[in-house]
């Protein structure tokens, strides 16, 4: 179940990378990773972050769990800024917000049996004392995720990667956190695994009311677990909706490419592929007006001058394009 406060705010965010330092070791230039994001993400839901490689939502990702510290604007957890907060405020933060990256093997110590990586959050945040409260926490996650009891006394090189990703889960949830931001957790697994890894969060969400932030370029796995979805590009939220909204009635351009890519189960098997011309452009120099104007088939001049901002087309659905009627594709 959802409910209807945000749990997680963001307000204006943006993150830029000063790079090529010059002889006096100034930035030369500066990638505009991350522009001007409003999302807002409510208690228990899922919402996804879609989009090509390089759009922005890994950098969204690390910026809301502090990782990185946004250029500009604010995040708010709660209702309370947390984007500058320091010391004990970060700790008890960082205890409340976790993240699982994509690749379990390169974020778990090999040197660290499962026990001893489940134990280790749970000392950080005071979660449980003693070795016996430990114990019987590690035993309840490794329950949670489907893993065996005995799982605590091995190391991540005796696992598969379906089973390492369940330790990462286990992890993260160990400091029993309000949000978990998953960064393209399922990408590198195969596909069975993948819905497996789905099927666990889902269950994790509906048992406990966590709230995901979930990060990926597969659409058709976000189709199948998400409550809201946020497309990126360049930097930017092009459009934003309910599940509901965006596979079945999206409106711009690029979020109608990137869904005719997706394989469904229509009567005959397929959408229609809209093929966009050229690359992506540069994030050291985006375009000006709508960004994706370079690769847009319906620019005009207005496109090139003028940003487009984020309105509503209903109560549950925006989109950042200076059009109302464009062709479907
Ligand atoms: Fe295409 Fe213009 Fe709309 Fe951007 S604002 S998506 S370039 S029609």
């Amino acid at each position: 179940m959802t409910d209807t406060n945000p749990l997680l705010e963001l307000r204006h965010l943006r993150k830029h990378y000063p790079i090529k330092p010059n002889f006096w070791g100034r930035p030369t230039a500066v990638v505009h990773a991350m522009d001007d994001v409003c999302l807002s993400v409510r208690r228990g839901e899922t919402l996804s972050i879609v989009g090509e490689s390089g759009c922005g939502k890994s950098t969204l990702g690390k910026t809301v769990v502090r990782l990185h510290q946004p250029s500009s604007g604010a995040i708010l957890l709660n209702g309370q800024r947390v984007d500058n907060i320091t010391g004990a405020a970060l700790r008890a933060f960082r205890s409340r917000v976790q993240i699982v990256f994509q690749d379990p093997f390169s974020s778990l110590n090999p040197r660290h049996t499962v026990r001893d990586t489940l134990a280790e959050p749970m000392a950080n945040f005071g979660i449980a004392k003693t070795a016996s409260d430990i114990d019987a926490r590690v035993g309840h996650l490794l329950d949670m995720v489907g893993l065996p009891r005995d799982a605590g006394a091995r190391y991540p090189h005796q696992f598969s990667g379906g089973q390492r990703q369940r330790i990462a889960i286990a992890r993260a949830l160990a400091p029993n956190p309000e949000l978990i931001v998953c960064d393209e957790a399922v990408s590198a697994l195969d596909v069975s695994v993948k819905a497996q890894i789905v099927n666990l969060l889902q269950d994790i969400q509906q048992r406990t009311g966590l709230t995901l932030l979930f990060i990926s370029h597969d659409l058709a796995i976000v189709e199948h677990l998400t409550h809201r979805v946020a497309v990126m590009y360049l930097g930017r939220v092009v459009e934003e909706g309910d599940r509901r909204s965006i596979f079945g009635a999206s409106r711009h351009p690029y979020t109608r490419a990137l869904l005719s890519a997706v394989p469904v189960a229509a009567a005959d098997g397929k959408r229609q592929r809209i093929l966009l011309k050229g690359d992506v452009p540069s994030p050291i120099r985006p375009p000006s007006g709508c960004r994706f104007h370079t690769r847009c088939p319906f620019a005009v001049d207005r496109c090139r001058a003028e940003v487009p901002q984020l309105r509503d087309i209903d109560r549950v659905h925006r989109v950042a394009c200076h059009f109302d009627n464009l062709p479907l594709g």
